[in-house]
């Protein structure tokens, strides 16, 4: 089998400016793809208008910029694919795929976030969600593959994550079809981002399956999840938690401080040095293999 072309992608959602453990994340893809002479992407995943910070597009890409992490190509917007993410799910819906549910969310919650099927045969009509139908077999609903930093992975979608939604209720479409559609969309050959998103991988990978990627296609996409940057109280570093923002005119120290966090073993000397330098360093030294597995390892307080 031919290896595929590398190609990474940073896939941010416009719900704040970048903070210490974004920043973690957009540097590794950036230095994986790089490291493997390979393109690195940029998707905006704005199509969730109910979330959106208004001004975070620009400032997100202009903390990219003064970092120094330049994408290839242009940019792609979500909010601008719906086209593509009706054709998905239309074709999934014409290969019986797909089906309405208009269950509250107090039932789901009751589930414990794992669909039971409720509305397979309920032929809904009117306000409802849409969802996958997975396999009867819950066989074959396993879906494995190893990652580069957390190792092997294995989820049965039937009975730990059940049907799931791929158009929300209120019309928009879910995180899951928009990332699948657009990873493949855009030959994603490596995706490198947060653990928060392990369990969402087999998902997309089906996903990509019922489009039409072959077995081989979808064995060779590797990924590579992140431990999750936490603060000293062991909180992940979020939008939502008040993560630290990250202090323009610091772009180096910022550079340097993510470098240490992955354990890549920046010199002392490098800190001071600009931040061109300090990437071409990363990118000539960067290790994968370095990267700590476990989430629990403290970011500078002061990132
Ligand atoms: N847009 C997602 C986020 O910001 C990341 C999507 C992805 O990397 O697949 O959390
Ligand atoms: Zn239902």
């Amino acid at each position: 089998m031919e290896p595929l072309a590398y190609i990474g992608r940073f896939a941010p959602s416009p719900t704040g400016p970048l903070h210490f453990g974004s920043l973690v994340c957009a540097l590794a893809s950036y230095l994986d793809a790089r490291h493997h002479s390979g393109q690195w992407l940029v998707r905006i995943e704005d199509i969730d208008p109910p979330r959106e910070i208004p001004g975070s597009t620009t400032m997100i890409l202009k903390q990219l910029e003064s970092h120094g992490l330049l994408w290839d190509g242009d940019l792609l917007y979500q909010s601008q694919r719906s086209d593509a993410y009706n054709r998905a799910l239309a074709q999934l819906d014409n290969n019986g795929l797909t089906y309405n549910c208009d269950c509250n969310r107090q039932r789901v919650a009751e589930l414990g976030g794992i669909y039971d099927g409720h509305c397979r045969q309920r032929q809904v009509s009117g306000d409802s969600a849409v969802r996958l139908r997975l396999p009867q077999d819950k066989s074959d609903a396993i879906i494995a593959f190893d990652d580069l930093i957390m190792g092997g992975y294995q989820q049965n979608l039937a009975s730990e994550v059940g049907d799931f939604v791929i158009k929300r209720r209120d019309g928009l479409f879910s995180y899951q079809l928009a990332v699948a559609v657009d990873d493949q969309f855009q030959n994603i050959s490596h995706i490198v981002r947060g653990a928060d998103l392990l369990s969402s991988t087999p998902r997309q990978l089906y996903l990509q399956r019922c489009l039409g990627a072959s077995a081989e296609q979808l064995a060779a996409i590797q990924h590579g999840h992140l431990p999750l940057a936490v603060n000293s109280q062991g909180q992940k570093l979020s939008k939502q938690n008040h993560a630290p923002a990250l202090v323009p005119g610091h772009e180096s120290t910022n550079l340097w401080a993510a470098l240490q966090w992955l354990q890549q073993a920046p010199p002392v000397e490098l800190q001071t040095e600009s931040k061109e330098t300090i990437l071409s360093w990363a990118i000539a030294n960067w290790s994968m293999a370095s990267i700590p597995k476990i989430g629990e390892i403290s970011a500078p307080d002061a990132a």
